[in-house]
């Protein structure tokens, strides 16, 4: 199974993607986690794509691409993907189709996670990430149990520098601009999922969970 979650900064879709991977069995790529490990790292990648990141601006689609390219040609690929935070341009978008084409085949379906934008901007804020396994807090709603530890593998939990407000406002119109298009754009193709995740997070996993069954995927847990 090969799909996509696309939804605004904030709406939850990482924390969604990582109930897909568990429950379908298959691989996560999230392109924003790819540059966040290069910028960790001082990779030449990372170095260009924070001057990007850190503005709330996307990434070159040159750039984007070739990295996704070799991405999807990594073994863990097989088994099937979810790819989250790319596609993020109609540009994007079209070369994926190029790629798959290529290769006799074709993204299942794009889970549209939905969430209104005034739910957005306070839960971008209280954001917290775990620098090394990448789980997703929130001050208000799910603190760690001990302030600034992840309860998951005990490395540090920050704020990541795009989730200040300033930026989390530009990335809001950078999504508005360039990547809300794609809704239009798969939802011509037919396959376009919709969940609503203005509340509980189970429910919006469950939405689109049958959704997917009626299109013959099923959980393996
Ligand atoms: P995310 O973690 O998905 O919110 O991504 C963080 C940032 O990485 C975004 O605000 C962009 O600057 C950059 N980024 C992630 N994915 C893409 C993409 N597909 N195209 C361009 N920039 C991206």
């Amino acid at each position: 199974m090969k799909l996509i979650i696309l939804g605004a900064p904030g709406s939850g879709k990482g924390t969604m993607a990582t109930v897909l991977r568990d429950s379908y069995g298959i691989t996560h790529i999230s392109t924003g986690d790819i540059f966040r490990a290069n910028i960790k790292e001082e990779t030449p990648l990372g170095k260009e794509a924070k001057k990007y990141i850190d503005a709330g601006q996307l990434v070159p689609d040159e750039i984007t691409i070739s990295m996704v390219e070799d991405r999807l040609k990594q073994d863990d690929c097989k088994v099937g993907y979810l790819l989250d935070g790319f596609p993020r341009t109609i540009a994007q978008a079209e070369k994926l189709d190029e790629m798959l084409k290529a290769n006799n085949t074709a993204i299942d379906a794009v889970i549209r996670v939905d969430v209104p934008n005034e739910v957005i901007m306070g839960r971008v804020v209280n954001r917290r990430v775990c620098t090394s396994c990448g789980e997703s807090y929130n001050v208000v709603t799910r603190p760690t149990k001990v302030e600034g530890v992840c309860d998951v593998c005990g490395k540090e939990v920050v704020q990541r520098d795009d989730d200040k407000p300033e930026t989390v406002e530009q990335r809001l119109i950078t999504y508005e601009k360039n990547t809300k298009p794609l809704i239009d754009f798969y939802e011509k193709k037919g396959i376009l999922i919709a969940a609503d995740n203005s509340k509980d997070p189970k429910a919006a996993f469950e939405q689109a969970s049958a959704a997917l069954s009626k299109l013959g995927f099923q959980k393996i847990q």
